[in-house]
């Protein structure tokens, strides 16, 4: 089935009680039992809801995964991932995550005795050397958070097989749209379906989709065991936002490489930030494992200040400034006071993250529209 016909269909059917087409939201904490434990595959909603279910399945097809198991954040679904892992193990993981990922790396997991090694693992990285036989997990962001680099995921793949290492992706930024790492031979993908799974910027929620059943089985567990779970409410917003993903992805690459083809002639701008460019240093890679290059870029000011990028981004008139991504609406963030403040600013500086960086989650308007904003906002 195609990627359209599953956005629309994944994971659900007309609901068994009254024949609705749209997946009822089951707001219930419990579930009636005919005899003590004869029910009909649900007892209580922390363990099991139908609407969380439906969303589960469906997140899963698009993922070309076998199992989905949904959190009440993608924090939480990254932190049940984690939690994979014991005292003593190490992982890699891309240098420029998301400022939330790098928090629960640092500042909660490295206290239970888990060693992280922030490592460059693009094309000219040597990453493989921080490899060892404590190394159970390699944690990549592609495309990265800010700076849009683009890691190869089949590589990396390929070097930790047979090594008992997982390999986990944060595929937020691309969306399984644009990129299925689970095909490309990664064993775990994470979503914050906040962004563009859920892709009206009115819910927070996330996801983890594997294959194999071993882990499955254990982040069943834990989902139940920990209690970090979506609200029913939450997983239908969700399913209705994807039944549009396919659209809405599609528009977002068209208007972002638009712009980043704009901004590219403009005086005042030094680098920009985005993988549907030639020039990007992850073009090749982007064009094999991503179907189209994103919604999301940044670029720096030739005038490499935080004033200097605060003035432009308070002119903005149809980016909203705000933290997040992934809506319908175009946003526009500093990703140094904002999203990354909490990387210490000598850690930004070596991953290249500067003062006058500027992102752009660009939306689903009129590219023209969009285009005519930054013109106004960047001709101080
Ligand atoms: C937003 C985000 C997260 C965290 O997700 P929440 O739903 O906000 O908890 C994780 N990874 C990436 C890449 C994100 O953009």
């Amino acid at each position: 089935m195609k990627f359209s016909t599953k956005a629309v269909h994944a994971g659900v059917s007309p609901d068994k009680g009254y024949g609705a087409v749209m997946t009822p939201i089951y707001q219930t904490s419990t579930f009636a039992q005919q005899s003590p434990g004869v029910h009909q595959g649900y007892e209580y909603a922390r363990t099991h809801n139908p609407t969380r279910t439906a969303l589960q399945n469906c997140i899963a097809e698009l993922e070309n995964g076998q199992y989905g198991i949904c959190f009440s954040s993608g924090m939480a679904a990254i932190d049940a991932v984690l939690k994979l892992l014991k005292p003593g193990d190490e992982v890699l993981c891309t240098q420029d995550l998301y400022g939330g990922t790098y928090r629960i790396f640092t500042k909660v997991y490295a206290a239970y005795g888990i060693n992280f090694h922030f490592v460059n693992m693009m094309a000219n990285g040597e990453w493989q050397k921080f490899i060892n036989d404590k190394t159970k997990l390699i944690w990549i962001e592609t495309p990265t958070n800010p700076l849009l680099h683009i890691i190869d995921i089949a590589h990396v793949c390929n070097f930790a097989k047979n090594k008992n290492i997982y390999v986990a992706i944060d595929n937020t930024f691309a969306s399984p749209y644009l990129q299925r790492p689970l095909t490309l031979g990664a064993d775990i993908v994470v979503h914050s379906a906040t962004k563009y799974l859920g892709g009206h910027s009115d819910v927070v929620l996330g996801a983890v989709i594997v294959n194999a059943k071993e882990i499955a089985e254990r982040l069943y567990f834990l989902q139940n065991a920990c209690g970090a779970v979506p609200g029913p409410q939450d997983c239908f917003l969700v399913l209705r936002g994807i039944k549009t993903l396919h659209l809405r992805m599609k528009a977002h690459c068209e208007n972002a490489l638009k712009i980043a083809e704009w901004l590219s002639g403009h005086h005042r701008v030094k680098t920009i930030y985005y993988p549907g460019l030639t020039s990007h240093a992850g073009y090749e890679t982007a064009q094999k494992q991503m179907h189209m290059p994103g919604g999301m870029l940044s670029f720096d000011l030739k005038e490499d200040t935080k004033e200097a990028a605060v003035k432009v981004l308070e002119r903005f008139k149809i980016f909203t400034l705000a933290e997040s991504l992934g809506g319908v609406e175009s946003l526009c963030g500093h990703p140094a006071t904002m999203t990354h403040a909490s990387i210490p600013k000598e850690e930004r500086e070596k991953i290249g993250l500067k003062d006058s960086l500027i992102r752009l989650s660009v939306g689903i308007e009129d590219a023209d529209d969009l285009i005519e904003d930054l013109k106004q906002a960047l001709d101080t």
